[in-house]
């Protein structure tokens, strides 16, 4: 399962979203200008022109226009005048420049992620290397050879410019990139098995995210599914029974965000594969994150490498481009030649595929990997999860008393243990030794009542609001009435202690 950020939610509340970019309509039904002043001027309140011509409008229209300032001014009256008060043209003009202020901010923010998850979701997933933000930018400047080959000045493939590398880094014969895994896993299905059946383990049949749920995804891919086993034992033999005439494919899909422990038993990749073969039906694996080299190299557990999966047979392997592979949106498809061809072929192609901007970003990624030795160092999400823990036990020493100092009255700071988990369902059992800085509400005691508990709970919320208000949000998570802050992913300093001044300051 996916730990929720401290703010709960998947999509922002309103009131974190920044304002509404829409116009307020209500100014619609105002009537002609002189009505208008009228009726401002029995409310104490200056019409919009007088506003307009005051002292700090002319500022105020440099940096965002007139059409806007004259909307924020428009509504900062219409606020006013609903509350009954008065309010000099200056007094307007604040007001304005506050909404104007919030209207302009992007509303995707960067924010500190010390939620402890490392490829958090809701939180953009993996940071990217220097290389491909670079290379990102210069496929956004200027004309590229997005599809243009050089040598012979024809039309080339889009996707050639990953295929080679996807290749050569995970033995596969051929390689296709699409929007994202979901759409990797669609393309495979829409195409193999359009019209036709696809077996599938009762164990594996994963929803990630909440919207990612494989049944539905399958019947969208317009294949049907045919469920074998049960959730906690599936065996060759339940496979080998569900082939059919109609059968599609054999589908593996990765348990990513859970892990299914006890009497169980799952089939081997390879034996699936050998099975489907026997049948001459494609076996497909899922591999969700799916590494690109061996975890292990790093102290890491080991989590199934495209690689291995086509070693052990499978004809084609989708993941993600921005788990464990650690670069952006994408979900990459390899396998064998004749498959990917035809995969290429399905007219589902075009809508799902890869813009040029992502594409310039993986390409950057992919080629971090022809040297695994300094890949750690360059690879942000590898540097995330491979870095040592004692690194970040210092850390925490280190600003543990600004931390202190800036939440004094507030909250008690104290360096504590924690497990920081990988996320975006890799690994899901295995957690990473971390620190975090604990804060925990002054205010209720320990008292063991119910309502005291409750108490604190509040209390720890609010302290998380605090830290969401932050002019580069602070996003924690809440563990029995105590924010913690885990400090793995806390790489810049600097900008962290800060905002902490801005935090104390604001309390004084
Ligand atoms: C994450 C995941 C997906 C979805 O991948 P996206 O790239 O988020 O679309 C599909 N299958 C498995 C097994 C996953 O772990």
């Amino acid at each position: 399962m996916q730990r929720r950020p401290v703010q709960g939610r998947n999509r922002p509340s309103a009131a974190t979203n920044g304002p509404d970019p829409r116009p307020d309509p209500s100014l619609r039904t105002e009537g002609g200008a002189s009505g208008a002043a009228a009726r401002a001027g029995r409310a104490g309140l200056p019409a919009v022109d007088r506003v307009l011509h005051a002292a700090g409008a002319a500022a105020l229209i440099a940096e965002y226009g007139r059409a806007l300032v004259r909307d924020a001014v428009r509504a900062a009256l219409a606020a006013r005048r609903r509350a009954g008060a008065a309010a000099t043209p200056e007094e307007i003009l604040v007001d304005s420049a506050a909404a104007l202020a919030r209207l302009m901010q992007p509303s995707q923010r960067p924010v500190f992620n010390l939620t402890g998850t490392v490829l958090h979701t809701n939180l953009g997933r993996a940071p990217l290397p220097q290389e491909a933000i670079a290379a990102a930018a210069a496929a956004m400047r200027a004309p590229s050879t997005l599809e243009y080959d050089l040598d012979s000045g024809r039309r080339g493939e889009r996707d050639d410019h990953v295929a080679g590398w996807l290749a050569r880094l995970t033995g596969a014969e051929a390689a296709l990139v699409v929007n994202n895994n979901a759409a990797a896993l669609v393309l495979a299905l829409n195409t193999l098995a359009l019209g036709r059946e696809t077996i599938v383990s009762r164990g594996e049949l994963i929803e990630i995210g909440g919207s990612f749920r494989l049944p539905e995804i399958m019947a969208r891919a317009g294949t049907r599914l045919i469920e074998v086993g049960t959730t906690n034992r599936t065996h060759l033999s339940d496979f080998a029974a569900a082939i059919g005439p109609e059968t599609g494919l054999i589908l593996k899909a990765h348990t990513s965000n859970y892990a299914i422990t006890g009497f169980t038993a799952a089939v081997p990749a390879g034996e699936l594969a050998a099975l489907a073969h026997r049948h001459g039906l494609p076996f497909v694996e899922d591999l969700g994150s799916g590494a690109l080299v061996d975890l292990r190299r790093w102290g890491l557990p080991h989590e199934p490498t495209v690689a291995e999966a086509l070693a052990a047979g499978a004809d084609l392997v989708t993941f993600s481009g921005d788990k464990l592979l650690g670069g952006p949106q994408a979900g990459l498809i390899a396998g064998r030649a004749d498959l990917i061809a035809r995969l290429a072929r399905n007219p589902l192609r075009r809508a799902l595929r890869l813009d040029k901007i992502r594409l310039a970003a993986l390409a950057a990624v992919l080629r971090l990997y022809a040297d695994p030795d300094r890949l750690a160092a360059r690879l942000p999400a590898l540097r995330l999860l491979t870095r040592p823990a004692e690194e970040i036990a210092a850390l925490a020493a280190r600003l543990l008393p600004a931390v202190a100092r800036a939440f004094a009255g507030l909250a008690t700071v104290s360096v504590v243990a924690t497990k920081s988990q990988i996320g975006s369902g890799a690994l899901p059992v295995a957690l990473l030794p971390s620190t975090a800085l604990a804060l925990r509400p002054s205010g209720p005691g320990p008292a063991p009542t119910e309502s005291a508990g409750a108490r604190r709970g509040d209390a720890a919320m609010a302290l998380a609001r605090r830290l969401r208000a932050l002019p580069i949000p602070v996003i924690g998570r809440i563990e029995g009435g105590t924010v913690l802050l885990d400090l793995r992913c806390l790489e810049d300093e600097a900008a962290f202690l800060d905002q902490l001044e801005q935090l104390a300051a604001d309390t004084a």
